[in-house]
């Protein structure tokens, strides 16, 4: 055991610290996932709730939201590193424009292996559950759950389909008032983090509070909208994607340069944009497990 301040604790919180920092590059940080997942919670019908606290691992202790980070603390193992391109979906320079046949893929051309491909697949793994069809050597389900409910924030983070050339923004370097970071971190984290500090007493609760007062009163008569899916689809991730690149190009990569220095304006004409983001992703989460345990789960007995 060590005693707190030993060299041996010291050097376990630098590399805590690294790693909190390192998957704070690859998705919407703890934060924001946290947030989507407790927003979706909310919005969940009893047989979503009973099928999703049947799910869930027992480390979560009934609670969506203290899982939904999970792809991010696992992704960088050796055994998990087949899942880091299914958190993001590059879309061509400058286009502004996403296409699932184009675009979704991973480095090496593989079809299907982006985060939109990613939201498809943990969905079918989910409705063969609930369809009876549930194989547990085929799937680990509690991953699909997991997976799907985090894939669902990232692919609401603008510059997860952001420009090619720049990996959604990770190559930009700027700093965010006097700290050096890069354009992608400052939409994971710092525009959350900053948030936090000034309007919400560094309570994440009090801002996810905030949103959903905002989901039950100022964005109430679009809320419907968020949630449609097109006829007969269980999951509806391309516009999505579509609406986050559109605001990658009109927010996150406007008025940036490498090297830029945001503060203020970028600060206060951005945050809206990211609780907004957040608001939809847990909307449509719930929506998306609402009609997958639309009618409760069946699984079969022998
Ligand atoms: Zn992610």
């Amino acid at each position: 055991m060590h005693r707190i301040g030993d060299g041996g604790s010291l050097w376990v919180w630098r590399l805590l610290i690294l790693l909190q920092f390192v998957s704070g590059i690859l998705s919407w940080g703890k934060e924001g996932h946290f947030a989507t997942c407790r927003i979706a919670e909310e919005y969940l019908t009893e047989d979503a709730k009973a099928a999703v606290k049947e799910l869930l691992p027992s480390s979560a202790g009934g609670d969506l939201a203290s899982v939904c980070s999970w792809p991010d603390e696992i992704r960088h193992s050796y055994r998990w590193r087949w899942s880091g391109p299914l958190h993001y979906v590059d879309t061509p320079d400058f286009k502004c424009n996403y296409e699932y046949c184009r675009d979704c893929h991973d480095l090496g051309g593989n079809k299907d292996r982006c985060v939109t491909g990613a939201i498809y697949n943990y969905t079918k793994q989910l409705m063969d559950f609930n369809h009876g069809c549930y194989s547990t050597v085929e799937y680990n389900l509690t991953e699909a759950l997991m997976f799907l409910s985090h894939f669902v924030g990232d692919v609401h983070q603008p510059l997860h389909v952001g420009f090619t050339g720049d990996e959604g923004g990770n190559t930009i370097i700027v700093h965010w008032y006097g700290r050096k970071t890069n354009l992608h971190h400052v939409w994971d984290n710092m525009i959350i983090d900053s948030a936090l500090k000034m309007f919400y007493q560094s309570d994440l609760n009090n801002m996810i509070e905030a949103i959903q007062s905002n989901i039950t009163d100022v964005w109430f008569n679009d809320v419907s909208s968020w949630r449609n899916c097109a006829a007969n689809q269980t999951a509806c991730p391309d516009p999505y994607a579509s609406e986050s690149i559109n605001l990658a190009c009109k927010f996150a990569y406007k008025d940036v340069t490498p090297g830029s220095t945001l503060k203020n304006d970028y600060f206060r004409s951005r945050l809206p944009i990211v609780e907004q983001r957040l608001a939809q992703g847990g909307v449509r989460l719930a929506a998306t497990l609402n009609r997958i345990f639309a009618s409760g789960p069946k699984v079969t007995t022998t």
